[in-house]
């Protein structure tokens, strides 16, 4: 069978959602392959939180800023809930030193419009009760936010198929044909072929696969984290905790295990115990030595989850980009397109991928940061638009 696409997205996780969210919004005809089912793979395996104080201030935290807001707008407009939360997050500061490093980052943040209250102990500790009673004190960052990201997943696809989206689940991409001329002229899957013009690689750690079918290197690596999830406990923190050494671990590209602590209470009620960052290639399973020096850290800050049984784990592999920001945009090979490397952060970057994208492939407005999100940084794309 032979159809016919304006773009062909691969991949169904959230940000290929998001990328058919906005181009279906915007008229075009689109195409998702997905080899799985929708969130089959990092978008299911992750925490959930929509973070700007982790960003620096610049085109990254700019990325981040423009993408919460169109979760807040998302929220308010799809008709598949998601469970989004406002609730802010708290950078909780084990000792004076790092709770002076985050005042720093919180006043940095402040010129860019990030809102912050810093938290002696005692106005921590009333705030998060079971939080352990030596710490520091803690920095609340009210704009930070909270959903579901498999339901989130789901709501942008269910919203872009009421607007045309051709979603094929089970259908892996195992070709890619280009004419002589160079430009890609279809999409080969083993249950048929999609003629199109323009193709958009959103298969997250499998970018890489998708970039080798045109000759095309793309630099994401997959970056292990591991979670603990606890049998339901309601109420047991009232916003998503991280300690302050967090964002260190995500810019560190080192070899080895990273740890910092990550706890997010879910919808349901149960706890996300993270995090941890490894590079240890497409290995998916959990281990001990991680799962007990995520629950160690986790003690550490919430002395009483020795009393909460751990129900689960799961692993989940980033997709990891060497500065630290994601690929957005067209490549030197004309009509092919990368949404792709944003790490921890593709949760909440998600919109403005999708937005970004879909000003390239209609001649939209470009904001400033769409150039240093471009693949061609790395060489490996055209900066010039007489590819899109
Ligand atoms: C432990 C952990 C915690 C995290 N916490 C957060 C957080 O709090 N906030 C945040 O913003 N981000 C977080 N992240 C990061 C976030 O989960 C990822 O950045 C995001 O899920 C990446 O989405 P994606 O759509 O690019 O990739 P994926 O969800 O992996 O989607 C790619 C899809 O492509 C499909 N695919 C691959 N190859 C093919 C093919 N040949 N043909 C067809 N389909 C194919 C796959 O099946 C998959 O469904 C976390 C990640 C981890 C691991």
């Amino acid at each position: 069978v032979t159809e016919r696409a304006d773009v062909v997205i691969i991949g169904g996780g959230i940000v290929g959602a998001a990328c058919a969210y906005f181009m279906c919004r915007a008229g075009l005809q689109v195409h998702l392959l997905e080899r799985n089912f929708p969130a089959s793979g990092t978008s299911r395996a992750c925490d959930s939180l929509i973070l700007l104080w982790d960003k620096t201030p610049g085109p990254e935290l700019a990325l981040g800023q423009a993408s919460a807001a169109l979760w807040t707008e998302l929220a308010g407009s799809l008709d598949f809930g998601f469970e989004y939360a406002r609730h802010g997050t708290i950078l909780v500061a084990e000792d004076e030193q790092t709770l002076a490093a985050g005042c720093a980052r919180a006043s940095d943040l402040a010129a860019a419009g990030v809102h912050s209250e810093i938290l002696d102990r005692s106005r921590l500790l009333s705030l998060e009760p079971e939080l352990a009673p030596d710490l520091a004190g803690g920095i609340f960052f009210p704009d930070d936010a909270q959903i579901d990201s498999r339901r989130a997943t789901l709501a942008l696809l269910l919203a872009a198929q009421q607007q045309g989206l051709m979603l094929q689940t089970r259908a892996e991409v195992t070709g890619i044909r280009r004419g002589a001329n160079g430009r890609i002229s279809g999409v080969v899957t083993a249950t048929g072929e999609i003629a199109t013009e323009r193709v958009v690689c959103a298969a997250g750690v499998c970018s890489g696969q998708i970039g080798r079918l045109v000759d095309f290197e793309v630099p994401v690596q997959p970056r292990q984290g591991q979670i603990l999830v606890t049998a339901k406990v309601p109420n047991f923190i009232h916003h998503p905790l991280l300690e302050g050494g967090y964002v260190a671990t995500v810019q560190s590209a080192a070899a080895d295990l990273q740890v910092a602590l990550v706890a997010e209470l879910t919808a349901s009620g149960t706890l996300l115990l993270g995090s941890s960052r490894r590079f240890s290639g497409f290995d998916r399973s959990t281990s001990p030595t991680v799962l007990q020096a995520i629950a160690a850290r986790a003690v550490r800050f919430l002395p009483g989850l020795v009393r909460v049984s751990i129900i689960r784990s799961y692993a989940g592999l980033r997709p990891w980009s060497p500065d630290h920001l994601p690929l957005i945009g067209p490549t030197h090979i004309p009509g092919f397109y990368l949404a792709t490397g944003h790490e921890g952060a593709g949760i909440g970057l998600a919109p403005i991928t999708g937005q970004l994208l879909t000003a390239w492939l209609t001649g939209g407005n470009l904001p400033f940061f769409a150039a240093q999100v471009h693949p061609g940084r790395f060489n490996c794309g055209d900066i010039s638009r007489t590819n899109s």
